[in-house]
This record gives structure tokens, C-alpha cells and sequence, in this order.
């Protein structure tokens, strides 16, 4: 007898769901394409170099010491985190017109802008790419905006609905919040073209609707810091507001650091700091302060000319070795004969490759080959190897033959 004896067992996270089931698996070829985390050729995690010596500077530092950071998190890493996303010759920085605070990782960026939006926006309506990131909406269900949707992925030619974007977005109400992948979008690894990303821009902003930037694979996605923030700079270059949630989860390995960065880019400078104290606003009853050893870390490493430039390198060895997996899968699929056509694996980019594997078929590789996805058929290309691609193609030939 407890006074929780009404409590009904909540279902588990679908995309943690599948490490669950995997990690009871005790096939020896299992395989674990669920999880959206990095893995080495040999499928292990892995911790960047830049990130061992910015903490073995960080533990010989006596004057680092455990204090509290500022509810706003700490000083450095957010100027810093701005300069990574904006741009150090933004000139929304030179002007003043960011505010940024630390919070817990994309997830935790994403919920204060939320919490942010409920409390102080207009127009209290986001409208989400179909399909997105499944806590997307939870997170902002939660916060108290209504959800919405826009058509982005086309299943037929597994590429962008383009047209249905753009009607989506042009029937929204003026001041609803549109949720962008700045990069690689996550499930479907189908980003928007730059000429594309230009025509979404004007449509936004000539009906003023708010973007909010979701940037959880900076420089995981091309390989290059600055290519991936591309889109979000166009749209910080006419001027105008927006929202950004940035991780480094992905791009610097510290998932479970949980250190990212929530920037708001205001219309002035005096905007900007009245909203920045309306964050604190909203982080202060949540957790108070974020932690300040994975964004010691950051800052660290963005502070440090050659920390940084190690940094460069590892993340765009990380970013050529899940586009060498996208082209070794497909040329094994060629080589299999298996039907149809799979270009949209090496056309798609980032972390996740939509395969087009439906449910039964996904049950079928999950049965009989002991690969794990999550059941809309997306697969993690960072969680395979060139030891693994063959038993991936094989299962991939055999589900759709
Ligand atoms: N947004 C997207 C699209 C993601 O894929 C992820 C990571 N799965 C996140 C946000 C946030 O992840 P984290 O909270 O670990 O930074």
C-alpha cells in the first residue's frame, strides 16, 4: 500500500527504449544503430583530445575551484558560445543585441527559450518540421506553447517537401515561432539547400514569424564549424530576431556533460538585457545555476588557439568518418544487388540516415539480424563501422527482398 499505488508505468522513451532492449540482447553481432551518439571505428565513445587537456589544465588550475556560477552560468562560455554560433564579427555581437545564458545541453536551451516564449511572446503557437526530434514536443508542450506542425520530409523522393514548407509557413499566424535544424536535421538528414534557406528566410521574416534555432550538430554535420551555422547567420544578417538553442553534446562529445547555450538575438541592446533578466527569471526556480565544469571545459578549449584548432581537426575527423560509413553502406548495397534506390544515404548528412525501412521491416532486421533503430527506420551512421557495414547491407537486402 502506497500513496503512489494509482501510478501507471509510463512508457519508456522511444529512442532510449532501443539501448534498453539492445543492452539485453546477448547476440554477439548485435548491433546498435538507435542511439545518437558518437562511436569510434571500433564502436567505442570517445573523448576528444582537446577535451582531456582542457581538463587536465582545468585540475592544475588551483584558482578553479567549485563555486557557484551566476544563474546566467558562466561569463566566458557565453560570449564565447555566441561567437561560435554568430560568428566573432556578428554583427548582432559588435552591436550588443545577444543575450545568452547557459543552460543544460540543447534540451535544457530549448525548454528556458520555451518557458521564455510562454511567458513573454505574443504569438504562443511553434510550429515543428514533420517529422522532428520526438522531445521537441514535449519540451515545448511542456513549457505551455501550443505545437504545430509544417510539411518538411517528402517519403517519396526521401528529400525535402519544399513546396509544403513553404505553403506551411506562409499560412502561419505573423509572431509564431518556427522551430529550424540549423544543420543535419535529426530524424531525416535532410537539410535545406542555402538558395533554400534563403527563400525560407524571406518567408519568415516578410511574415513575421519568430525562428528558433535548434543547433545541436555544429560542425558534426560538413565537418566545419562555420559552414553548419551558415543558415543561422543569414538570418542574423538581416537583422532580424531569433532564438538559438546550441549543444555540445555531439560536436565536442559532452553528452553527458549536459553544457549548452541558449542565445536570444534582440532588436537593441537595451532589449536584449531586459530579456536576459526575464531568463534568469525562468532558470532560477528550475535549477538556480547550471553546472560549471562542462562549460569550464568549453571555454577552455574556445579561449585556446591550439586547443581550438585540435578541436577543428577531431571534429571534422568525427564528421568524414559518418559520411565514409554513408558511402560504404551504400556501395555494399550496390554491391548486394538489393532493389531500389539508396542515394539518399550519402545525399543526406549528419548523424542519421532515414533509410525508408518501414516498421515490419525494421521488426525483420531487429528479429532476425539483431539491429536496433528506432521504428520510424532511422539509423545512427556514427554508430557503424567498416566491420559492421556488411551485416547492415545484408540485413537491409534481406528485409526489403
Ligand atoms: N535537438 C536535436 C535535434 C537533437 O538531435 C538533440 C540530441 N539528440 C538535441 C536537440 C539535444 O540534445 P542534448 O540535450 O543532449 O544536447
Amino acid at each position: 500500500n502506497s500513496v503512489f499505488a494509482h501510478v501507471a508505468q509510463a512508457q519508456d522513451d522511444p529512442i532510449l527504449g532501443v539501448t534498453v532492449a539492445y543492452n539485453k540482447d546477448p547476440s554477439p553481432v548485435k548491433l546498435n544503430l538507435g542511439v545518437g551518439a558518437y562511436r569510434t571505428e571500433e564502436g567505442k565513445p570517445l573523448v576528444l583530445n582537446a577535451v582531456r587537456k582542457a581538463e587536465q589544465q582545468l585540475v592544475a588550475d588551483r584558482s578553479h575551484v567549485k563555486e557557484y556560477l551566476p544563474i546566467s552560468g558562466l561569463a566566458d562560455f557565453n560570449k564565447l558560445s555566441a561567437e561560435l554560433m554568430f560568428g566573432a564579427d556578428s554583427p548582432a555581437i559588435l552591436e550588443n543585441r545577444i543575450s545568452t545564458v547557459q543552460c543544460l545541453s540543447g534540451t535544457g536551451s530549448l525548454r528556458v527559450g520555451g518557458e521564455f516564449l510562454a511567458s513573454h511572446h505574443h504569438q504562443p503557437t511553434i510550429y515543428f518540421p514533420t517529422p522532428t526530434w520526438g522531445n521537441h514536443h514535449k519540451i515545448f508542450t511542456r513549457a505551455g506553447l501550443s505545437v504545430k506542425a509544417y510539411r518538411y520530409y517528402d517519403p517519396t523522393t526521401r528529400g525535402l517537401n519544399f513546396h509544403g514548407l513553404m505553403e506551411d509557413l506562409g499560412s502561419a499566424p505573423p509572431g509564431a515561432v518556427v522551430l529550424l535544424h540549423a544543420c543535419a536535421h535529426n530524424p531525416t538528414g535532410v537539410d535545406p539547400t542555402l538558395q533554400q534557406w534563403e527563400q525560407i528566410r524571406k518567408l519568415i521574416r516578410s511574415n513575421g514569424l519568430l525562428p528558433f534555432f535548434d543547433s545541436a550538430y555544429q560542425g558534426f554535420a560538413s565537418g566545419s564549424l562555420d559552414a553548419d551555422a551558415k543558415p543561422v547567420r543569414m538570418f542574423v544578417a538581416d537583422g532580424g530576431e531569433l532564438l538559438a538553442a546550441q549543444s555540445y553534446a555531439k560536436n565536442l562529445g559532452l553528452y553527458g556533460e549536459r553544457v549548452g547555450a541558449l542565445s536570444v538575438v534582440c532588436g537593441s541592446s537595451d532589449v536584449a538585457r531586459r530579456v536576459e533578466s526575464q531568463l534568469r527569471v525562468v532558470i532560477r526556480p528550475l535549477y538556480s545555476s547550471p553546472p560549471i565544469h562542462g562549460a569550464s571545459i568549453v571555454a577552455t578549449i574556445l579561449k585556446d588557439r591550439d586547443l581550438f584548432h585540435e578541436w577543428t581537426l577531431e571534429l571534422k575527423e568525427m564528421a568524414d568518418r559518418v559520411i565514409s560509413m554513408r558511402h560504404q553502406l551504400f556501395d555494399a548495397l550496390q554491391k548486394t544487388g538489393t532493389p531500389g534506390d539508396w542515394s539518399h544515404i550519402i545525399e543526406q548528412i549528419g548523424m542519421f540516415t532515414f533509410t525508408g525501412l518501414n516498421k515490419a521491416q525494421v521488426e525483420f532486421m531487429n528479429k532476425e539480424y539483431h539491429i536496433y533503430m528506432t521504428p520510424d527506420g532511422r539509423i545512427s551512421m556514427a554508430g557503424l563501422s567498416t566491420r559492421t557495414v556488411p551485416h547492415l547491407a545484408n540485413a537491409i537486402h534481406a528485409a526489403v527482398t
